[in-house]
């Protein structure tokens, strides 16, 4: 017999902490010592959710 996944319930999927569409626009610094922090926001992936915007189950 196949094991039936319940479809009633729906992974309701958590938004990332980090961000929120995805993306992670704030300016931070490069480099190590040398603050070199530009003030154009760059949009960079989000790391933590990976661009999907829902945090990670795990
Ligand atoms: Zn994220």
């Amino acid at each position: 017999m196949a094991t039936r996944k319940s479809p009633r319930r729906k992974p309701t999927p958590k938004p990332c902490p980090d961000c929120r569409t995805g993306q992670t626009s704030e300016s931070f610094q490069v480099g190590g010592r040398r603050k070199r922090i530009s003030d154009d926001r760059q949009e960079a992936l989000c790391l933590t959710c990976l661009g999907s915007g829902e945090a990670p189950t795990n």
